[in-house]
């Protein structure tokens, strides 16, 4: 019988977790591990309100409302190795906890560039609420930051750091910004608003090197340019935190590998969020590492129910929203293998693309638009993603179809 849960991870994952096995009655031990300072708090306003108006951070819930639920919330310390033949957890401060089910949520951190740590501080990344304060600092009228990556959390930077008036300098690597996940047309869309914004974007711009001068910092690029700042912030991407399951002998793959009830390959050991890769539903079961918010909440309500012997089944599509300027761009689903694409038009400023397999199933839709104009049409293309029925190109282009009336037929 399960009496002793152990989580290790307190972010979103972690913390949605042990809050729902207390929602759905567990009435065991429930010991949730932090390497943060800070309770469990949402990463998305790191990089938009955080920005911009040093917003506090944002709980999952307060250190009295673990305490309430009798969550024992242990801060500011990190799982150091866990016995699987004992089935304990030793922590960095010397203590152990034993446990009966065990789930990792420790989530992913920022790839750095090899001589960031040199650089006296003034390259960052950001990934924690410390990071976006630090960040923060250095922004504003007459100040100059380069982004190393053209991916949400580098754009979302940008448009932070242009409404408080920092001059910015976006380098990416690759011939357009957004390349992974994200279709071209919808990318176009948002490069030219960030340069209409006054967001100076450089594809396809190789670094170099990145060097400390006398007053900043400044990145050499390999055709010889050299873009100056007061910071450099790379957004190059994220590593999932898997060394303490891969020195535990869980099976790794882009991830902790984990089946769709979210079990690792030791059946008293779950992981959830960013950390793990899980078989997709609705993609033939392929493989797949998510860094989503919503997905991370899913998960760890999913593995919570698994832990008290619920043995579900994730089913969830694919889902990833991204705020910059007044624009929100959504993507639903996995477009890979998609053989056709419509877009429908909503407003000005707003479309969605539909990615279509050969049999004309949705596998995909990804939209833009100010405010939530696309969000019901993702929201219900989500459905007819999840639904599998083969849907009528034509008919999805067309503003006037219902997209609810598709769902229906
Ligand atoms: C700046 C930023 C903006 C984002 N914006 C969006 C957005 O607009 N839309 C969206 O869908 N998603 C967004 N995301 C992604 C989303 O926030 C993540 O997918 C989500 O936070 C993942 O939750 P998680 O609990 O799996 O991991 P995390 O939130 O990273 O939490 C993992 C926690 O585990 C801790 N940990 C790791 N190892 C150990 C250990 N050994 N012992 C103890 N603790 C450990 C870590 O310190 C961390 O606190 C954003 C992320 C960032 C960084």
């Amino acid at each position: 019988m399960t009496q002793q849960i152990v989580i290790i991870g307190a972010g979103e994952c972690g913390g949605r977790a042990a809050l729902s096995l207390r929602d759905r009655g567990f009435e065991g031990s429930i010991t949730l591990i932090g390497s943060e300072p800070l309770a469990p708090y949402e990463r998305p306003p790191l990089s938009k309100d955080a920005i911009l108006f040093a917003a506090e951070p944002k709980f999952v819930a307060e250190v009295d409302g673990f305490a309430s639920l009798a969550i024992d919330l242990r801060l500011g310390v990190s799982a150091a190795h866990i016995d699987r033949s004992r089935r304990v957890v030793s922590l960095s401060d010397g203590t152990f906890v034993p446990y009966d089910k065990l789930l990792l949520a420790t989530g992913a951190r920022p790839r750095a560039l090899p001589a960031m740590t040199s650089l006296n501080g003034r390259v960052r990344t950001l990934r924690s609420h410390a990071d976006a304060m630090d960040i923060r600092s250095c922004l504003g009228p007459g100040q100059r930051v380069a982004i190393i990556g053209g991916g949400f959390i580098g754009l979302e930077l940008a448009a932070s750091a242009r409404k408080l008036g920092t001059s910015v300098t976006l380098i990416e690597g690759l011939p357009r910004i957004l390349s992974r996940g994200v279709p071209a047309e919808i990318a176009a869309a948002v490069a030219s608003r960030h340069r209409a914004e006054g967001v100076e974007i450089l594809c396809d711009a190789r670094i170099d090197k990145v060097e400390q001068t006398e007053d900043g910092v400044q990145v050499l690029l390999e055709d010889g340019s050299r873009i100056r700042a007061d910071l450099v912030v790379v957004g190059i991407g994220s590593t999932p935190n898997t060394e303490l399951a891969a020195e535990a002998g869980l099976a790794i793959d882009n991830g902790i590998a984990v089946d769709s009830h979210l079990q690792t390959s030791d059946p008293d050991i779950y992981a959830a969020g960013d950390c793990c890769s899980f078989p997709a539903a609705h993609y033939g079961g392929r493989h797949i590492r998510l860094e989503s918010w919503r997905s991370a909440q899913e998960q760890g309500l999913l593995a919570a129910a698994n832990m008290m012997g619920a043995q579900e089944s994730g089913a969830a599509v694919p889902w990833f929203w991204s705020d910059q300027y007044d624009l929100t761009l959504q993507v639903a689903g996995l477009a890979e293998g998609a053989t056709a694409t419509v877009r429908r038009d909503l407003a000005a400023e707003a479309f969605i693309l539909f990615h279509l397999a050969g049999d004309g199933r949705l596998l995909a839709a990804s939209g833009i638009g100010p405010g939530n104009t696309i969000s019901r049409d993702i929201r219900l293309a989500e459905m007819l993603i999840a639904s599998a029925k083969t849907i009528d190109a034509a008919a999805l282009a067309a503003p006037a179809t219902k997209l609810k009336a598709l769902l229906a037929a």
